[in-house]
C-alpha cells in the first residue's frame, strides 16, 4: 500500500488523482489531503477517503471542517498553516506526495517532500520555474524520486529510454539527453482558445472566454495560461530543468487535437511520442503506478474519431507571454521567479477583471524590466524576490486602472 499525501485535493489535479486513486484502492491508501478554501468538498474527500490528516491554510478554515466532521465517523485531524502543510509532505509514514497546489505557494511544501526523499509526482511547475536548480540539486541529494505529471514532461518521460532516467530525473547524469541518442524534446501545446483568434481582437476577451479550453478542463489559472500560452512558457522552463537541458534543445510545437502530449526527437530520425485523450488522469495513473500500470478511467483513444493531427510553429505576437518565458529560460538568473509572480498577480487581476486579457503580457514584461533578479538558489531569497516582484505588479495593474 503507497500512503499518498495530496497537497491540494481540492483542485482539479487533486480530484482527479482521488479518482485514480479511487479505482485503485488495494494499492493507494490517502494519509493526507490538504486545501485553501474550499472547505465543504475537502469534508466530503475525508468522509470518502479517511486520511490521517487534513490540512488547510487558515485557523478559521480549519475551525470550519472540524465542525463539519464533528459527529461524523471519521478521525481525520485537522492540521492548518504552512508548516503543518511541509509535516504531511515529509512525514516518514508517507511514501508519495503529489504536488498539486496552484501558484509559487506550492513551492515549500514540495520543497519538504523533496528535503524528505520522498516519491514526489510534480504538477506544481512553479517550483521548478522559481528555484529550478535549487530544486535539482536537492533531487538529487536527497536521493527523492521526481515524477513529471505535467501532461508534456510526463510523455517525455515515457519516451526517453529506460536507462539513465528511471531511477530518478534528478539523478541523471548531466548530458544524459545527448548521450542517449535525443537530439531534440518537442513540447507540444494546442495554442489554446485563441489560436485563431484575430489578434486586434484579443484586447476584449472575458474570463470565461479564456477559461473555456477547447480541449483540457483544468483550474482558471492555468486555463487563462494556456490561452496566453505563458503554461506553455512555464512548462519549457520546467523540461530545461527536469530534462537537464538547453533552452536551445527544446522547441515549442502547436498541435490543436492535444492527442499527442509531447515527442523526443532522436539523432537517427525516429521520434517518439506519447498519445492518448486529453485526460489529466492518464499521466496521475502513469506517475502512481511507476513502474507499473494501471487503470486510470480514460477512454482508449479512438484513432479513426480523431482523424488527422495537425502541426504548425508557435505566433509570438499573438503569444507575447511565451517569448518571455523561453527568453527567461536562457538566464541563469532569478527573472523566471519574477516573471511567474507578476503573471500570477496579473492572471488574478484579469480574473477579477481589473485589467484586460492584453495587459497580462505588458504587465510581466514592465515587472520583468523593473524587478531585480539577482543569481541565488537561496529559498528564502528566491521567495523575497517572489514578493517584491508581485509588490511591483500591484503598481503596473494599478497604473493600468487609472
Ligand atoms: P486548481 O486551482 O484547480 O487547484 C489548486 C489547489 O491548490 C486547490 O486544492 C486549492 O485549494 C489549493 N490552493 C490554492 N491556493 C492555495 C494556497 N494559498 N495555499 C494552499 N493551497 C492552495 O489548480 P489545478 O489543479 O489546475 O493546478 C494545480 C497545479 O498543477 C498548478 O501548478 C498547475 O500549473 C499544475 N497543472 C495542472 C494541470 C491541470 O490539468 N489542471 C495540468 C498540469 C499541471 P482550494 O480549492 O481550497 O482553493
Amino acid at each position: 500500500m503507497q500512503q499518498i499525501t495530496l497537497l491540494g485535493s481540492t483542485g482539479s489535479i487533486g480530484r482527479s488523482t482521488l479518482d485514480v486513486i479511487a479505482r485503485n484502492s488495494n494499492r493507494f491508501q490517502v494519509f493526507a489531503l490538504t486545501a485553501h478554501n474550499n472547505v465543504s468538498l475537502l469534508a466530503q474527500q475525508c468522509l470518502e477517503f479517511m486520511p490521517k490528516f487534513a490540512v488547510l491554510s487558515d485557523p478559521q478554515k480549519a475551525a470550519e471542517l472540524r465542525d463539519t466532521l464533528a459527529g461524523k465517523t471519521c478521525e481525520t485531524e485537522v492540521l492548518c498553516g504552512m508548516a503543518a502543510f511541509e509535516e504531511v509532505a515529509s512525514d516518514s509514514q508517507v511514501d508519495t506526495v503529489v504536488a498539486a497546489i496552484v501558484g509559487s505557494v506550492g513551492l515549500k511544501p514540495t520543497m519538504a517532500a523533496v528535503k524528505s526523499g520522498k516519491k514526489v509526482l510534480l504538477a506544481n511547475k512553479e517550483s521548478l520555474v522559481m528555484a529550478g536548480k535549487a530544486f535539482m540539486d536537492a533531487v538529487d541529494h536527497h536521493k527523492a524520486t521526481l515524477l513529471p505529471l505535467d501532461s508534456e514532461h510526463n510523455a517525455i518521460f515515457q519516451c526517453l529510454p529506460y536507462k539513465g532516467f528511471q531511477d530518478s530525473l534528478g539523478a541523471a547524469k548531466p548530458d544524459a539527453l545527448k548521450d542517449s541518442g535525443i537530439a531534440k524534446i518537442l513540447l507540444t501545446g494546442s495554442g489554446g482558445p485563441f489560436r485563431e483568434t484575430p489578434i486586434a481582437d484579443l484586447i476584449a476577451v472575458t474570463p470565461d472566454q479564456a477559461c473555456a479550453h477547447p480541449n483540457w478542463s483544468m483550474g482558471r489559472k492555468i486555463s487563462v495560461d494556456s490561452a496566453t500560452m505563458m503554461n506553455k512558457g512555464l512548462e519549457f522552463i520546467e523540461a530545461r530543468w527536469l530534462f537537464d537541458v538547453s533552452p536551445d534543445d527544446i522547441e515549442v510545437v502547436i498541435h490543436p487535437q492535444s492527442v499527442i502530449h509531447s515527442m523526443a526527437q532522436y539523432i537517427d530520425g525516429s521520434v517518439l511520442a506519447q498519445m492518448g485523450n486529453p485526460d489529466m488522469r492518464t499521466p496521475i495513473a502513469h506517475a502512481l503506478a511507476w513502474p507499473e500500470r494501471v487503470e486510470s478511467g480514460v477512454a482508449h483513444l479512438d484513432f479513426f474519431e480523431v482523424a488527422r493531427l495537425d502541426f504548425s510553429r508557435p505566433d509570438f505576437e499573438r503569444f507575447p507571454c511565451l517569448r518571455l518565458a523561453i527568453d527567461a529560460s536562457r538566464e541563469s538568473s532569478t527573472i523566471a521567479a519574477v516573471m511567474n509572480a507578476a503573471n500570477e498577480v496579473a492572471v488574478e487581476a484579469f480574473l477579477d477583471e481589473k485589467i484586460r486579457y492584453t495587459d497580462i503580457a505588458t504587465i510581466v514584461e514592465s515587472v520583468m524590466n523593473r524587478c531585480d533578479s539577482p543569481t541565488t538558489t537561496d529559498l528564502e531569497a528566491i521567495v523575497s524576490i517572489d514578493q517584491q516582484a508581485r509588490i511591483i505588479a500591484q503598481e503596473e495593474i494599478r497604473s493600468k486602472q487609472r
